[in-house]
């Protein structure tokens, strides 16, 4: 035990340390801004406590502000605990129950005390002031390590019923770790992994909100106690937090749910859950955007089908869904209807089919018709395929998140030998689709092998360094494109590729795909013809470029707050009379406008010009023409377009109609 500890640093660098010592004593030891500023450390690439005393020698990172991702996590699970604790100084015989750090803040669930109601909106600004004494009596986070009786114990103890249930399902033999906020006897204590900050008055008192109050139920199940969460977001400073609280504002205001109404896109309603009523306006969008991606993929080779949307229980038993993913599946039995009878009868000896949840079995069942020589490979075969999903009601979010819905799939079978150019191909495809759809930045990640994974390691080193190879030929493997390699993500039988969309106020959208599948053509034993007169097997590529129309048209909406590019807009443009006198002009510009291939209509009603324009704003029509007696008799149009603050501006008929008809034209056809 004399010898002193060797704690190499990132430079390079190897400090001595006695036993016992702490990444904060080395930190103390570099100077004292760093012990300052580091917040926890990173052991041998392991996120730990700053406090906790090294176990040998060690590779030590400070964590500090700079390292955003690990400090942003850590804050927000700290202010997770503080949560908890001021809701029970506030409110006594509250149990406590989790509380996990989110993508912009953190939760806590808890049951309130018997007697009390669910926690509301107006107590959160009681439990925030609170927060900030915790915040500003700068206890210290201790860890303390426990065995799970003595865990149970405690809790039992204070009356924690949820947290004395949870302990007895930890592992058995493994230890138990604690935080206590503070030193004495009256401090709060939780059940935790950690790690945490060194002290509550790391935290800065103005970087967080309380954001709302749910309902959820104990561990997610709804035969369990109903619990009250309460949502806060979280920041490393108060700049930070201003931001997210703009950026919630302005995505507000883009809600897809309220645009779609004041739109007239489209409706959902409880008889359908998860699935949308498209009006016309919307489905002229769906339109647009199906004939753009139709033109791509005609240009780019695929070869486009249409494939059953009911199929036999046994074929997806072969296909491997049945067992893995039949909970998801909307399942039909297959019987004649007893005619005599009103009621549905099901015999109980019918057989089951299912509404497919993926287009992947039946695009190899196409693919097995006939015999297939290595020649004709790749085959690019596409579908707009319909599918449904049985997604719990709660999971449902407007158009974005559904159960019925378009994915713009598309299967590609390659050999070996044309992995490579297929997938730098398809970057490429995506790459012009993207930017013609407005959005000039996306990132690019590989997901990679999971632990539970089907397949040998030969095949995952070769799928995954094949996908490696395809983007860094395409010289997309850069910082620009956000590229990323994320360990154990991909699925269970493939690595993939992500494409993530960055929208006009900086949320990602995870939309394009791109994976590898050797399994499934195995499974249906989809084989063709080499050049060695052998069977082989083919690598078949499952790919989406918007995953799917409902809820890309949910992006779009969303990243354009509406405001579409004149090929998208449903509708374009609006002749809108400012006298009764102009009523027939304002038809024959209409005819004209129409003629030429805009969606054009009159507005004749008599209402005052001003009425007339500020409601067409609201329905986000970016063209306005404006005639009255004047227009009618020099044969011109005032223009006003959307969202812009300039003045109308007088145009000559043919003139405007050349104009924006060039402007209407979808960007791959210009
Ligand atoms: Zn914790
Ligand atoms: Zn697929």
């Amino acid at each position: 035990m004399s010898e002193m500890l060797k704690i190499s640093l990132p430079d390079g660098s190897v400090r001595e340390m006695p036993h016992g010592s702490t990444p904060a004593d080395v930190a103390a030891a570099i100077g004292p801004g760093l012990a300052k500023a580091a917040l926890a450390a990173r052991i041998d690439g392991e996120l730990r406590d700053l406090n906790r005393p090294f176990e040998g020698d060690a590779k030590l990172a400070l964590v500090t502000s700079r390292d955003e991702k690990d400090a942003l996590e850590l804050v927000r699970h700290d202010f997770a605990h503080i949560l908890a604790e001021a809701v029970q100084n506030l409110f006594p015989g509250t149990q406590i129950t989790f509380g996990p750090a989110t993508d912009d803040g953190f939760y806590y669930d808890f049951a309130p005390a018997p007697g009390r109601g669910p926690f509301t909106d107006d107590d959160l600004p009681a439990i925030e002031e609170e927060m900030r004494r915790v915040i500003a009596a700068d206890k210290p986070l201790v860890r303390e390590v426990w065995d799970r009786e003595q865990v149970r114990q405690f809790f039992l103890d204070h009356g924690e019923n949820f947290k004395a249930e949870w302990v007895m399902e930890l592992p058995k033999d493994e230890p138990i770790t604690m935080y206590k906020t503070g030193h004495g006897e009256a401090d709060w204590i939780d059940l935790c992994r950690g790690p945490h900050l060194a002290s509550t008055g790391k935290l800065d008192p103005r970087a967080f909100k309380l954001t709302r109050v749910s309902g959820a139920y104990w561990r997610g199940d709804q035969n369990n106690p109903m619990l009250s969460r309460i949502y806060g977001t979280a920041w490393l400073n108060k700049k930070q937090l201003d931001e997210h609280l703009v950026r919630l504002e302005e995505a507000a205001k883009r809600d897809h749910r309220k645009i779609g109404q004041e739109m007239d896109l489209f409706h959902l309603q409880a008889e359908a859950h998860g699935s949308v009523f498209w009006h016309a306006n919307g489905f002229i969008l769906w339109r647009q955007l199906e004939a753009y991606m139709r033109r791509q993929l005609d240009a780019a080779g695929y070869k486009e089908v249409k494939t059953p949307q009911l199929m036999d229980a046994r074929q997806w038993e072969k296909s491997g869904h049945w067992g893995k993913y039949r909970e998801n599946m909307f399942v039909v039995p297959d019987e004649i209807p007893n005619v005599e009878d009103d009621a549905p009868v099901v015999s109980g000896n019918a057989d089951m089919m299912a509404l497919k949840p993926m287009n992947c079995p039946a695009h190899v069942l196409i693919f097995k018709q006939g015999i297939t020589s290595y020649k004709e490979l790749p085959i690019r075969m596409a579908e707009f395929g319909c599918c449904h999903r049985n997604e719990p009601h709660g999971a449902l979010h407007g158009i974005m998140r559904v159960r019925q819905f378009t994915q713009d799939d598309a299967h590609i079978f390659v050999r070996e030998d044309q992995l490579i150019e297929e997938v730098m191909a398809f970057c490429d495809l995506l790459d012009r689709i993207y930017k013609d759809l407005g959005f000039d930045n996306y990132a690019i990640k590989l997901a990679l092998r999971p632990d539970k994974r089907f397949g040998s390691d030969e095949m995952w080193d070769w799928s995954e360094q094949s996908l490696r190879d395809a983007v860094a030929a395409t010289g997309r493997n850069t910082e620009e494109f956000g590229w990323e390699e994320l360990p154990g993500e991909g699925a269970f039988y493939a690595p993939k590729l992500e494409f993530h969309l960055t929208d006009a106020i900086g949320r990602t959208w995870q939309v394009g795909t791109i994976q590898t599948d050797t399994v499934l053509p195995e499974r249906l034993d989809a084989y063709y013809i080499g050049e060695d007169g052998e069977k082989h097997r083919p690598v078949m590529l499952h790919r989406a470029i918007l995953g799917t129309f409902e809820r890309f048209i949910g992006i779009l909406i969303e990243h354009h707050a509406g405001k579409f590019p004149l090929w998208l807009a449903p509708r374009q443009v609006v002749v809108a009379t400012i006298v009764s006198d102009a009523d027939n002009y304002a038809r024959a510009v209409v005819a004209q406008l129409q003629a030429a291939g805009l969606r054009a209509e009159a507005d004749l009603r008599n209402e005052k010009i001003n009425y007339k324009v500020r409601e067409h704003s609201l329905a986000k029509v970016p063209l306005l023409l404006v005639v009255g007696k004047r227009e009618a008799e020099e044969g011109t149009v005032a223009v006003r377009r959307l969202g812009s603050d300039e003045h109308q501006k007088v145009m000559g008929l043919d003139e405007a109609i050349g104009l924006f008809s060039a402007e209407a034209l979808p960007p791959d056809l210009r």
